[in-house]
């Protein structure tokens, strides 16, 4: 129901908390509208197995689950945009309560009552001039993407996480070689994805390494390697290069304008998605540091439409 051309629910992000909240606040007759941001369906959409989501015994294809939370979705009237919102104006008094102003990246202003971000996060490079370069030209932060460009090649993996591992395992399927690179002596990834690469003859995983150049000139030739322990350095010959070294909450536009912690994250009340302004909710991994699982995700973006759809019942 709108009010004076006020919404009650704006939806910021498509991921599984974006879509999970506007299931719910669709249910709850708050005709929510998502605004999908520039990567419909978000992270899990390059994703190949989603194996660890409940209720899909034989796992499924990530853009397949966010193909079917979208329908569902659909299914109780949400309105999906695909636009962004770059703009972002808080706490303007009003008879029905406090309403926020959203400007999309079409210039148009929206207001609502009550907003739920799920903006999600967007994965970080190492920050060499080399790496910059070569972008798109053998230096990739999505396997499961560009993965089929290096079939038979030799390639790299960076980073000690569950990230990390399962890229190194889709990679192992395709190319001749893969070296994981660990900065640490030891992954910080789940035991069972550490045991699945123990397994896999064609990865070389290599503690207490890091990049000190990559090499080529218009595409990836190889990269030099140092011992951060030892000093010893290598080089391999490799044709793609693949981080997975963590993810920077997308938060940008909101800077200032909400509490966060010293890396960007939303941070909300205790056992609630409630954010420091009124009518103001997060989900999903832009509010969580730790558990960052597309069932977590879900989970607090059914929290946060029961939490919108409270707090518009008590301003009422
Ligand atoms: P993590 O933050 O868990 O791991 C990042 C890794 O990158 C760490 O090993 C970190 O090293 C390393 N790293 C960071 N910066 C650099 C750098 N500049 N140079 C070299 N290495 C670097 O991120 P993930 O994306 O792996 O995982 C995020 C979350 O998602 C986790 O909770 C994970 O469990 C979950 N996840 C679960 C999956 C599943 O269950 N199937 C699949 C993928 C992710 P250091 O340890 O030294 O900081």
């Amino acid at each position: 129901m709108f009010v004076d051309n006020i919404l009650n629910c704006v939806i910021l992000g498509s991921g599984p908390a974006g879509y999970s909240s506007a299931i719910y606040a669709a249910r709850a007759y708050l005709t929510p509208i998502l605004y999908t941001g520039m990567e419909p369906g978000g992270k899990l959409t390059t994703t190949t197995c989603v194996d660890n989501y409940p209720g899909y015994p034989e796992g499924i294809n990530g853009s397949k689950l966010m193909e079917k939370l979208e329908e569902q979705a659909k299914r109780f009237h949400t309105i999906i945009k695909k636009q962004e919102a770059v703009y972002f104006e808080f706490s303007t008094s009003h008879k029905m309560g406090v309403i926020h102003q959203i400007k999309n990246d079409y210039g148009n202003i929206i207001k609502t009552r009550g907003l739920i971000i799920s903006t999600g996060t967007t994965p970080k490079y190492l920050g060499l001039y080399s790496e910059k370069r070569l972008i798109g030209f053998g230096v990739s932060s999505c396997a499961t993407c560009d993965g089929f460009l290096y079939r038979a090649k030799n390639v790299a993996v960076i980073g000690g996480g569950d990230t990390a591992i399962e890229d190194t395992i889709y990679l192992s399927k395709i190319c001749a070689k893969v070296y994981l690179l660990v900065r640490r002596g030891y992954f910080r990834a789940s035991k069972v994805m550490q045991y699945r690469i123990s397994i896999l003859s064609n990865v070389e995983t290599l503690f207490n390494y890091e990049i000190a150049e990559i090499l080529g000139d218009k595409t990836v030739k190889g990269i030099r390697v140092v011992n951060n322990k030892t000093n010893k350095k290598k080089f391999f010959s490799i044709e793609g290069l693949f981080l997975a070294i963590g993810n920077t909450p997308n938060t940008q536009p909101l800077k200032g304008k909400l509490k966060m912690d010293d890396k960007g994250y939303i941070l909300t009340e205790k056992v609630s998605t409630k954010t420091n302004t009124q009518g103001v909710f997060a989900a999903g991994d832009v509010q969580d540091p730790i558990y960052r699982q597309a069932i977590t995700s879900a989970g607090t973006g059914c929290m946060a439409a029961l939490d919108l759809e409270r707090y518009l019942s008590i301003v009422k």
